[in-house]
């Protein structure tokens, strides 16, 4: 059964890939000759993967999955969450990101935050998801150099290291993205 995932990113495919039930063949959207953005202007994470999936459901009438992901730091009241690509600005990269958060949260002492993933499915015309977390806290300066985004300064908990520390299979073991993959894997098998 053809099933696709509605993402242009290479690592992240290739990483699924691996993982699915030999019954799929896993997709991406040039296998759809489609080559447009998709629109991500929800305000929710779950929002914007639901509307991925089902942006290309309806148009290609496919199986298909998508994610999105966020990081939610508690007293920022969640925030960036579904804006962590753009919390610097549009024309931001991860490196002002980074750099905003660390000011905003220069005075605090609860460091406390998350990652989360949602996976959006959309199979035999039937919606499921799919949630991924992981709790850690922000550091107070970058550390380590694998990895990318936010993983300069997210500590999981349990780790003394920051995702940028960690080898990057471990952080591939324990991520918010790997447990709501796992979640989508055990659903398809
Ligand atoms: P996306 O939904 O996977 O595109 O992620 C949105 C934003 O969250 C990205 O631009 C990254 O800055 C950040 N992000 C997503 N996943 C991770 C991660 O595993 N580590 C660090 N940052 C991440």
């Amino acid at each position: 059964m053809k099933l696709i995932f509605a993402s242009r990113n290479k690592n992240k495919f290739y990483e699924i890939e691996k993982m699915i039930p030999n019954k799929f063949q896993l997709g991406n959207l040039s296998d759809l000759n489609f080559f447009e953005e998709i629109p991500e202007n929800e305000d929710s994470i779950e929002g914007n993967a639901a509307f991925k999936a089902n942006f290309i459901h309806s148009k290609f009438n496919v199986n298909v999955f998508a994610d999105d992901t966020g990081l939610e730091v508690e007293v920022l009241n969640g925030k960036p969450g579904v804006h962590s690509a753009r919390f610097a600005g549009i024309a931001c990269n991860a490196d002002k990101n980074i750099n905003k958060l660390i000011h905003e949260l220069k005075e605090e002492e609860n460091r406390k935050a998350r990652f989360k993933t949602i996976i959006a499915l959309v199979i035999d015309n039937k919606f499921y998801q799919f949630e991924g977390i992981i709790n850690g806290e922000i550091l107070k300066s970058k550390k380590g150099n694998n990895g990318f985004g936010y993983d300069p300064i997210f500590k999981p908990d349990g780790y003394k290291e920051s995702f940028a520390e960690l080898p990057i299979e471990t952080k591939n073991k324990i991520s918010h993205r790997a447990i709501a993959i796992s979640k989508l894997i055990h659903f398809l098998k």
